[in-house]
């Protein structure tokens, strides 16, 4: 139950294991052309371009910024903890002027006060992280996304630990970049960057004036291939990660057929029941209140008197959890992931198995009472 690499269904798992096809071949061609769609689809840009490309997420962040930041441009990060920190030094890396609107951790930054910065002028970019996963906030990304779209600023969304299960609309929305990983949401063992691109970030980087300092992370190099592979063609730069791709075209069509808005209304209403969990066991959740909790993780703080060995107690009674990420509350909290094939089983489980863990280290609560108001969470509704 930690936030990535997540549980995978058995039936993405035997894709893995299929008999590796030439990257050239028919049958695979047609996987990863289909996949690309499913990908559109999954990200509802229906006329944004995919990319799938061999990596993580990291790799996925730096596709969208050595492509659409050139030295000497603006770029606004909008700072929810570690993962945006990490796009601020990428951003750096690759010769951007990098403003941050910051806050504290368990915060988001305030739309207006963003706003203004944007207004402030001549940014190229603004980044954003649907869902830190060091602080399990979720970022108000619909307003963000729009102000920077009022203001002419194209915007990145960092979706790694939100895509396919934080609700996003992203042509709607007007967002110009929504960046993932396989690990997380979409269901597939880690070793995917994905991607999809509006057609005004397309055109922002094909207006470029300087070439893309990274050549594996080139739109130039990739482009053509995800263009031919979506026509039934095959073409080559590097590699395609075959098994993989396999993969991700079985999960992606899992994902379409639960539907986009049922799967997201099904990791709000798991969110909901691990939370009355946390709050019946006593736990304090991180980030400042349940409106900008994310519906993919927990991340709660050790009550008085318990440190980080409860997460080995934690393994010890059948659950693995996550320890803390922030750099300036790494050992206060630990992180509990919700995502992909998360049912009321994995509640009732994983609520269990932390209360049975904290009273190990000396937190008592009353037998129960944590699985009890997650069951009774459960049976609302809503
Ligand atoms: N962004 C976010 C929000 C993440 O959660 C992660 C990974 N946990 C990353 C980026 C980086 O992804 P990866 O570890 O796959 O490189």
């Amino acid at each position: 139950m930690i936030p990535g690499p997540v549980e995978f269904d058995p039936e993405v798992m035997r894709a893995l294991g299929m008999k590796t096809a030439s990257h050239v071949a028919p049958e695979f061609i047609a996987i990863f052309g289909r996949a690309l769609k499913k990908l559109r689809e999954v990200c509802l840009a229906p006329s944004a371009q995919p990319f799938v490309v061999a990596g993580s997420g990291t790799l996925a962040m730096e596709l969208a910024v050595a492509n659409l930041v050139e030295p000497g441009e603006r770029a606004l990060v909008v700072n929810t903890g570690y993962f945006s920190d990490r796009m601020a030094l990428l951003l750096e890396r690759y010769g951007a002027e990098v403003v941050q609107e910051k806050c504290a951790p368990g915060e988001v930054p305030d739309v207006a006060a963003v706003e203004r910065v944007l207004a402030s002028g001549r940014f190229k970019v603004m980044t954003v992280t649907h869902v830190d996963t060091s602080t399990g906030v979720l970022a108000p990304v619909e307003a963000l996304v729009k102000a920077a779209g009022r203001h002419g600023v194209l915007s990145v969304v960092d979706g790694v630990c939100a895509t396919a299960g934080e609700t996003f609309h992203q042509e709607a929305w007007g967002a110009d970049v929504y960046l993932t990983a396989s690990q997380k949401a979409i269901g597939v063992p880690p070793g995917l960057a994905l991607l999809t691109v509006s057609q005004k970030g397309m055109s922002a980087w094909r207006s470029r004036k300087t070439p893309v300092r990274s050549l594996y992370a080139d739109f130039a190099e990739w482009l053509p291939i995800m263009e031919a592979y979506e026509a039934g063609r095959a073409a080559y730069f590097a590699t395609p990660p075959v098994n993989l791709v396999y993969a991700l075209d079985v999960s992606l069509g899992q994902i379409l057929r639960e539907g986009m808005e049922a799967r997201f209304a099904r990791h709000q209403r798991m969110a909901r029941a691990f939370r009355a969990g946390w709050k019946a066991l006593g736990l304090k959740l991180l980030p400042v209140n349940e409106s900008v909790a994310a519906n993919t993780l927990s991340a709660l703080y050790y009550p008085e008197g318990v440190d980080a060995a409860m997460i080995g107690r934690a393994r010890e009674q059948g659950v693995v959890l996550a320890g803390g990420l922030h750099p300036q509350l790494k050992t206060r909290y630990f992180r509990v992931g919700h995502m992909n094939v998360v049912g009321p089983g994995d509640v009732l489980a994983t609520v269990g198995a932390v209360e049975r863990a904290l009273a190990a280290a000396g937190h008592k609560a009353h037998p129960g009472v944590g699985v009890a108001a997650a069951q009774a969470e459960l049976l609302t509704a809503r």
